[in-house]
Protein backbone atom coordinates (compact mmCIF):
# COMPACT_ATOMS: atom_id res chain seq x y z
CA UNK A 1 0.00 0.00 0.00
CA UNK A 2 3.06 2.63 0.92
CA UNK A 3 5.78 2.20 -1.17
CA UNK A 4 9.33 3.04 -0.10
CA UNK A 5 9.72 5.91 -3.01
CA UNK A 6 6.88 7.73 -0.32
CA UNK A 7 8.62 7.44 2.86
CA UNK A 8 11.73 8.76 1.11
CA UNK A 9 10.12 12.08 -0.06
CA UNK A 10 8.87 12.58 3.60
CA UNK A 11 11.97 13.30 5.16
CA UNK A 12 12.36 16.30 2.51
CA UNK A 13 8.67 17.61 2.91
CA UNK A 14 9.02 20.55 4.99
CA UNK A 15 5.99 22.38 7.11
CA UNK A 16 6.28 25.18 4.93
CA UNK A 17 4.71 22.97 2.62
CA UNK A 18 1.29 23.64 5.33
CA UNK A 19 2.10 27.34 5.10
CA UNK A 20 -0.85 28.46 2.23
CA UNK A 21 -3.51 26.84 3.93
CA UNK A 22 -2.85 27.75 6.91
CA UNK A 23 -2.71 31.62 8.42
CA UNK A 24 -0.64 30.59 11.74
CA UNK A 25 0.17 32.51 15.02
CA UNK A 26 2.83 34.36 12.91
CA UNK A 27 4.15 33.12 9.46
CA UNK A 28 6.71 31.31 11.18
CA UNK A 29 5.07 29.68 13.64
CA UNK A 30 1.83 26.47 13.08
CA UNK A 31 0.27 25.45 16.59
CA UNK A 32 -0.23 22.06 16.28
CA UNK A 33 -2.30 20.06 18.64
CA UNK A 34 -0.96 16.52 19.65
CA UNK A 35 -3.29 13.95 18.95
CA UNK A 36 -1.51 11.26 21.40
CA UNK A 37 -1.74 13.38 24.42
CA UNK A 38 -3.76 17.01 23.53
CA UNK A 39 -0.40 18.98 23.82
CA UNK A 40 -0.12 22.31 21.92
CA UNK A 41 2.91 22.82 19.83
CA UNK A 42 4.48 25.38 18.55
CA UNK A 43 5.86 24.36 15.63
CA UNK A 44 8.30 26.67 13.20
CA UNK A 45 7.79 26.16 10.02
CA UNK A 46 11.39 25.82 8.86
CA UNK A 47 12.06 22.28 10.64
CA UNK A 48 10.96 19.77 8.52
CA UNK A 49 7.55 17.69 9.08
CA UNK A 50 9.00 14.38 9.62
CA UNK A 51 10.93 15.31 12.35
CA UNK A 52 8.32 17.39 14.31
CA UNK A 53 7.45 15.89 17.55
CA UNK A 54 5.63 16.52 21.01
CA UNK A 55 6.95 18.53 23.12
CA UNK A 56 5.41 16.63 26.05
CA UNK A 57 4.90 12.84 25.10
CA UNK A 58 7.48 12.83 22.05
CA UNK A 59 4.48 11.69 19.79
CA UNK A 60 5.55 12.45 15.87
CA UNK A 61 3.15 15.16 15.64
CA UNK A 62 2.59 14.54 11.20
CA UNK A 63 1.89 11.09 11.82
CA UNK A 64 0.88 9.26 8.39
CA UNK A 65 -1.80 6.92 9.90
CA UNK A 66 -5.61 7.92 10.89
CA UNK A 67 -5.58 8.00 14.28
CA UNK A 68 -8.52 7.30 16.37
CA UNK A 69 -9.78 10.24 18.70
CA UNK A 70 -12.12 10.76 21.19
CA UNK A 71 -14.86 13.33 21.50
CA UNK A 72 -12.48 15.35 24.14
CA UNK A 73 -9.55 14.88 21.78
CA UNK A 74 -11.52 16.19 18.86
CA UNK A 75 -12.83 19.30 21.21
CA UNK A 76 -8.93 20.28 21.36
CA UNK A 77 -8.31 19.59 17.84
CA UNK A 78 -10.66 21.87 16.51
CA UNK A 79 -10.21 24.64 19.00
CA UNK A 80 -6.77 24.81 19.29
CA UNK A 81 -5.30 23.04 15.52
CA UNK A 82 -3.98 25.73 12.86
CA UNK A 83 -3.44 22.51 10.89
CA UNK A 84 -6.48 21.27 8.71
CA UNK A 85 -8.33 18.38 10.22
CA UNK A 86 -9.85 15.82 8.14
CA UNK A 87 -12.63 13.13 10.27
CA UNK A 88 -14.59 10.05 9.38
CA UNK A 89 -17.06 9.66 11.55
CA UNK A 90 -17.37 5.27 11.37
CA UNK A 91 -18.54 2.69 13.64
CA UNK A 92 -17.36 -0.86 14.31
CA UNK A 93 -21.37 -2.20 12.49
CA UNK A 94 -21.05 -0.35 9.69
CA UNK A 95 -19.41 -2.33 6.57
CA UNK A 96 -18.94 0.72 4.27
CA UNK A 97 -17.00 2.70 7.25
CA UNK A 98 -15.04 -0.67 7.34
CA UNK A 99 -14.63 -1.67 3.39
CA UNK A 100 -13.45 2.80 3.18
CA UNK A 101 -10.85 2.27 5.94
CA UNK A 102 -7.92 0.88 4.17
CA UNK A 103 -8.72 4.06 0.96
CA UNK A 104 -8.81 6.38 4.38
CA UNK A 105 -5.57 5.31 5.53
CA UNK A 106 -4.34 5.64 1.63
CA UNK A 107 -5.10 9.08 1.88
CA UNK A 108 -3.65 10.10 4.82
CA UNK A 109 -0.34 8.78 4.07
CA UNK A 110 -0.74 10.99 0.77
CA UNK A 111 -1.50 14.35 2.47
CA UNK A 112 0.45 13.66 5.71
CA UNK A 113 1.51 17.21 5.74
CA UNK A 114 -1.43 18.72 4.67
CA UNK A 115 -3.96 17.51 7.22
CA UNK A 116 -4.62 15.38 10.32
CA UNK A 117 -6.40 12.53 9.20
CA UNK A 118 -8.98 11.42 12.33
CA UNK A 119 -11.43 8.81 13.31
CA UNK A 120 -14.04 9.43 15.83
CA UNK A 121 -15.79 5.75 16.41
CA UNK A 122 -20.00 7.41 16.62
CA UNK A 123 -21.24 4.83 19.38
CA UNK A 124 -18.25 5.92 22.49
CA UNK A 125 -18.25 9.34 21.27
CA UNK A 126 -21.49 10.48 20.18
CA UNK A 127 -21.13 14.44 20.59
CA UNK A 128 -19.31 15.79 17.46
CA UNK A 129 -21.36 13.56 15.27
CA UNK A 130 -24.45 15.41 16.72
CA UNK A 131 -22.95 19.09 16.93
CA UNK A 132 -22.37 18.30 13.29
CA UNK A 133 -25.46 16.78 12.02
CA UNK A 134 -24.42 13.53 11.16
CA UNK A 135 -26.84 11.26 9.93
CA UNK A 136 -25.31 8.66 8.36
CA UNK A 137 -21.91 7.13 8.48
CA UNK A 138 -19.47 6.96 7.28
CA UNK A 139 -19.33 10.80 6.91
CA UNK A 140 -15.98 12.68 6.32
CA UNK A 141 -15.20 16.26 7.40
CA UNK A 142 -12.78 18.51 6.60
CA UNK A 143 -12.25 21.12 9.29
CA UNK A 144 -10.00 23.88 9.47
CA UNK A 145 -9.29 26.59 12.65
CA UNK A 146 -12.56 25.50 13.83
CA UNK A 147 -14.60 25.36 10.72
CA UNK A 148 -16.56 23.01 8.73
CA UNK A 149 -14.64 23.34 4.95
CA UNK A 150 -16.46 20.68 3.15
CA UNK A 151 -18.49 17.36 4.56
CA UNK A 152 -19.87 14.43 2.80
CA UNK A 153 -21.16 10.83 3.40
CA UNK A 154 -21.05 7.56 1.95
CA UNK A 155 -17.66 5.31 1.35
CA UNK A 156 -15.13 6.57 -1.11
CA UNK A 157 -12.34 5.55 -2.97
CA UNK A 158 -8.55 6.53 -1.55
CA UNK A 159 -7.85 8.94 -4.80
CA UNK A 160 -11.41 10.39 -4.45
CA UNK A 161 -10.94 11.05 -0.47
CA UNK A 162 -7.33 12.49 -1.66
CA UNK A 163 -9.04 15.04 -4.86
CA UNK A 164 -11.91 16.42 -2.34
CA UNK A 165 -9.69 17.47 0.41
CA UNK A 166 -7.10 19.04 -1.81
CA UNK A 167 -9.69 21.07 -3.24
CA UNK A 168 -11.61 21.66 -0.11
CA UNK A 169 -8.20 23.39 1.03
CA UNK A 170 -7.27 24.39 -2.10
CA UNK A 171 -3.92 22.63 -2.18
CA UNK A 172 -2.37 21.14 -4.96
ZN1 LIG B 1 1.96 14.61 22.92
Amino acid sequence: MVDGHDSADMADVRLQAIKGCVMGVSDSIVEVVCVNCGQVNRVPTDRPANKATCGRCGAILFGREPVQIDDAGLTKQIERSDFPLVIDFWAEWCGPCRAMAPAYAQAAVRLATKAHFLKVEVDSNPMWAGKLGVRGIPALFVIHRGKVVAQRSGALDSSSIEKWVRSSLDVS
